[in-house]
């Protein structure tokens, strides 16, 4: 294997191999750009390192040939006495890990090439400062040494001489001090600070392997998405001095504005200076601009540079660079970073200059940064006092007086005042105090817990697992550290980055949103004349409408009630792909539904309470059709999971238990209790769910189908155009399917004889078992349309209960690298999505033509959203705020 390439070997498209920064060295090298010479190590050579534990003993021939090649074009030799080569060498993985690994400058001097380089540069000054530096990086991060035993000498050294900055030391003192330095070395280790300037070198490279698996980076690594396996590359070039006196400096720019998109000079500059000095911000630098009346030549240089850089990578550029008394050189360029604002500024700009077309503009910007434009924000400039942290689990702002419970939640609304609902955690009881708060802050749970999942599907701010609260609901008290937080208490969350902060905090609604749902005019309005956020607006709407012009699927939203009907056609949803009808049965329902299920069969309580939940469906279907009118709605028959709709077995038994013990009257309970016992389920996620509740339990579904039909048979007849499916849940077998498709059929028929109209209502099931994906061509015979429901199909394919795992033991799969990302939130392409696959083969080799869709969360998904297209499907469908993210991303998925 090949492991080193010399920066003239390399290009832009080999960051997998030479990591981001040596893919881009090379580059510029390729361009002709003034780079200093160099070469880079693979990441192959990191892998291999990483595996064995030793570098790999055919690398340290080949550095020697690249290094050899190195001094031969520069004429010097690394670390001689008279006349030295000295050495960066840097770390550079695939992806940027900003400060996440090790970099060691100045490799090659001691106590020989330091009177060398003295000599050359005419500073011995500067010479024996590069050394004690070296011996201080090299002691800290090649030696692994605290870096305090030479930060505390060097702050001793000052005050004994009496001043304030390291640069104001003698070159006697830096000569003192680099002993000390050395002799802290050889004390701690037990060897001295290697003379060799190849064993620096070869310390240094493994080194940089090594940091890659450092805790930090580690965890740099899990929140980013960066996978462990990757590694890094090592670059090592040969140093320039930025800090040769007073023709030499330092410094970093972009090509344009990073945040407007504007093309113009942007930067800073720092002369006399080294790179790590601009950086850590130790002293104030300057505009770049200045550069021009100090080095106009160097100014005019880089300015031709950046141009050249940016039509090159059609895109804005960051670069640093140096200038050695008086030449420029080139340290390293990428694409640079911007925000989620800039992102579309920047890609439309470039659209305008002709740089780039519509479709590369799509490939510029993100769902995830839509999303973040999204949600309302707070001011920025506002002042806050953080009190705790959790994780961001779904993005906003969020102000409001802390509440306990539902009662004070509602209160709250009703008196038009924001309450921050805080829970320890939630379940699906306190969905009424979710809906009516303003955001939800919890102590417990992860990204996919209750509490999580339900506010992002309303798009509700939600702060959760936050350990540091102590909630005493009963008391109605919030302890964070010794602060105590009661009943109105304002405290502000912030979904965005998972910070909790007390008292108020200004939130901005954002114009993005304004746009999504009521068009470029209002957007523009809610601009409030600030020409940035205008320009953005118009952006957004710029690339909106071309993902739209350019994407084959449709989409479609979540949604069980008229407001999020409502709202997912405000945000351009092409009809409702998932209505969940049990979502129409919680809150103040639920006890009617529980009602249905524990009573006796044929019983005069329950025909009571079908014919109630009946009354009601139908009301909900009357509201609903209308808003989607010509549009397809597809309304799921219920499919609850007993556990969230029964009373908990353990609290009946306790109730009972203490009833008892008190002797107090308890029989109504008692038959709950022996009713629940009856229903109860070790495993509800795999028991008596979806088709199978409805096979089971006589006229629940057919309630449900007449209510839609009947609702859709009067709107026809008064000239609206209906457009229900019906979508039979969880079906195994085609046997379930047919009989109730039968029972639909019937139903259907009979309403359109007796208001003499005809509906044409597909009949579809949802695939979300292996079976139903395996056997999808007999399943077929029988429907009309089939929805992939992702969360049942990632769970069941599996093995992995959607509601128990992603607190327990995903972190860890996580941390170990076992998983790369939840399953529940990224479709696994190998093995669920093969599943989809098989499915739509299946289902297609019966019908070639029938109707797929998915309406799994995976729906709102950036990465999901683009698998989903490569399997041509029709649509998707996800939560409402979600709708104009899968817009975007199903575009940039055809463009
Ligand atoms: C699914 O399982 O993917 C689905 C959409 O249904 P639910 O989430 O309601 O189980
Ligand atoms: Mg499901």
């Amino acid at each position: 294997v090949k492991y080193v390439y010399d920066f003239s070997e390399g290009d832009k498209d080999m960051k997998d191999l030479l990591g981001g920064k040596g893919a881009n060295l090379a580059e510029m090298t390729r361009l002709g750009l003034p780079v200093p010479p160099g070469f880079t190590i693979t990441t192959d050579a990191c892998r291999a390192y990483l595996k064995d534990g030793e570098v790999p003993e055919s690398l340290g021939t080949e550095v020697t040939r690249y290094l050899r090649a190195v001094e031969d074009k520069l004429g010097r030799k690394l670390g001689d006495a008279t006349d030295p080569l000295l050495v960066s060498v840097r770390s550079g993985a695939k992806f940027s890990m900003p400060g996440m690994m090790e970099t060691v400058l100045d490799v090659g001097l001691n106590d020989k090439s330091v009177e060398g380089l003295a000599n050359i540069a005419g500073d011995a000054h500067f010479a024996w400062d590069s050394y004690r530096r070296l011996v201080q990086m090299f002691g800290k991060t090649v030696l692994d040494l605290d870096g305090e035993l030479f930060s505390d000498a060097l702050e001793e050294m000052k005050e004994k001489r009496g001043v304030k900055l390291d640069m104001d030391l003698t070159t006697d003192d830096l000569k003192e001090l680099t002993e000390q330095f050395k002799t802290i070395v050889k004390e701690q280790t037990g060897h001295p600070f290697p003379q060799d300037p190849r064993e620096q070198v070869d310390q240094c490279i493994e080194a940089v392997f090594r940091s890659w698996n450092t805790e930090r980076a580690r965890i740099y690594r899990r929140r980013e998405r960066i996978p462990h396996s990757l590694g890094t590359a090592v670059n090592i070039c040969t140093m320039v001095f930025g800090n040769m006196g007073e023709t030499s400096g330092t410094g970093v720019c972009f090509t344009r504005d990073p945040s407007s998109g504007h093309s113009g000079v942007y930067g800073d500059y720092l002369m006399n200076a080294q790179g790590e000095d601009v950086v850590a911000g130790i002293r104030n630098t300057h505009p770049l601009s200045d550069l021009e009346t100090q080095d106009k030549k160097s100014y005019d240089e880089l300015l031709g540079i950046m141009r050249t850089l940016e039509t090159h990578y059609k895109d804005m550029c960051d670069i640093e660079f140096t200038i050695e008394r008086g030449k420029l050189w080139m340290l390293q360029t990428r694409v640079g970073k911007r925000t989620a604002a800039a992102a579309f500024r920047i890609a439309t700009q470039l659209v305008d200059e002709k740089l780039i077309t519509k479709d590369e503009a799509l490939e510029r910007v993100s769902g995830a940064q839509l999303t973040q434009l999204m949600f309302p924000q707070f001011d920025a400039s506002a002042e806050r006092t953080m009190i705790a942290k959790g994780m961001a689990a779904s993005p906003g702002a969020a102000v409001g007086g802390v509440v306990f419970d539902n009662d004070q939640a509602e209160a709250y609304a009703s008196q038009g005042k924001k309450a921050i609902l805080v829970r320890r955690e939630t379940n699906p009881d306190d969905l009424p105090g979710m809906v009516a708060a303003e955001g939800v802050l919890t102590a417990r749970g992860g990204k996919t817990s209750h509490a999580a999942v339900v506010a992002r599907g309303m798009g509700k701010t939600c702060v959760c697992g936050a350990e540091a609260l102590r909630i005493d609901a009963t008391a109605r008290e919030l302890r964070i550290g010794d602060k105590v937080f009661h009943s109105g208490d304002i405290i502000a969350i912030d979904g965005t980055t998972g910070e909790v902060f007390e008292g108020e905090v200004a939130v901005e609604d954002s114009p993005v949103t304004t746009y999504l749902t009521h068009g470029l005019e209002a957007g523009l309005e809610a601009c409030k004349g600030q020409k940035e956020d205008e320009d953005l607006v118009h952006a957004v709407a710029r690339l909106m409408e071309h993902a739209d012009s350019r994407r084959a699927l449709d989409v479609r939203a979540n949604a069980d009630t008229p407001e999020d009907a409502q709202r997912s056609v405000d945000f351009g949803a092409q009809g409702i792909g998932l209505c969940r009808t049990e979502h129409m049965f919680l809150g103040k329902r639920r006890k009617l539904i529980e009602r249905a299920i524990l009573s006796e069969p044929d019983s005069n309580e329950r025909q009571e309470a079908l014919d109630e939940l009946e009354k009601l469906q139908t009301g909900d279907f009357e509201k609903m059709l209308p808003i989607m009118d010509g549009l397809p709605m597809t309304v799921r028959l219920i499919d609850p999971p007993l556990h969230e709709f029964l009373p908990d077995l353990v609290d009946l038994e306790v109730k009972v238990a203490v009833a008892e013990a008190k002797g107090e009257e308890c029989e109504e309970d008692k038959k709950m209790l022996t009713a629940v016992r009856r229903m109860h389920e070790a495993n509800p996620m795999l028991g008596l769910r979806g088709v199978r509740l409805g096979l089971y339990f006589d006229g629940l579904f057919e309630l449900q189908i007449r209510a839609l039909v009947g609702a859709a048979a009067r709107l026809k007849k008064a000239g609206k155009d209906p457009c229900p499916e019906i979508m039979v849940p969880l079906v195994g077998s085609v046997n379930e399917l047919r009989y109730v498709r039968e029972e639909a059929e019937k139903i259907i028929a009979s309403i359109e004889q007796e208001c003499g109209v005809e509906l044409n209502i597909p009949i579809g099931a949802m695939i979300e078992l292996p079976r139903a994906a395996l056997t999808a061509e007999a399943l077929a015979e029988e429907a009309d349309f089939f929805s992939f429901g992702t969360n049942d199909l990632t769970q069941t394919t599996w093995g992995f209960s959607r509601d128990d795992v992603e607190g327990v033991f995903f972190p860890e799969y996580l941390e170990k690298g076992i998983l790369g990302v939840s399953p529940f939130e990224t479709i696994d392409r190998r093995g669920v999505g093969r599943m989809v696959e098989i499915g739509a083969e299946n289902a297609r080799s019966t019908k070639a033509d029938i109707k797929l869709g998915v309406c799994g969360e995976h729906g709102g998904d950036p990465e999901s959203v683009r698998f989903f297209d490569e399997m041509e499907m029709a649509y998707v469908s996800c939560s409402p705020f979600r709708v104009p993210v899968a817009r975007l991303e199903a575009g940039r998925a055809a463009a």
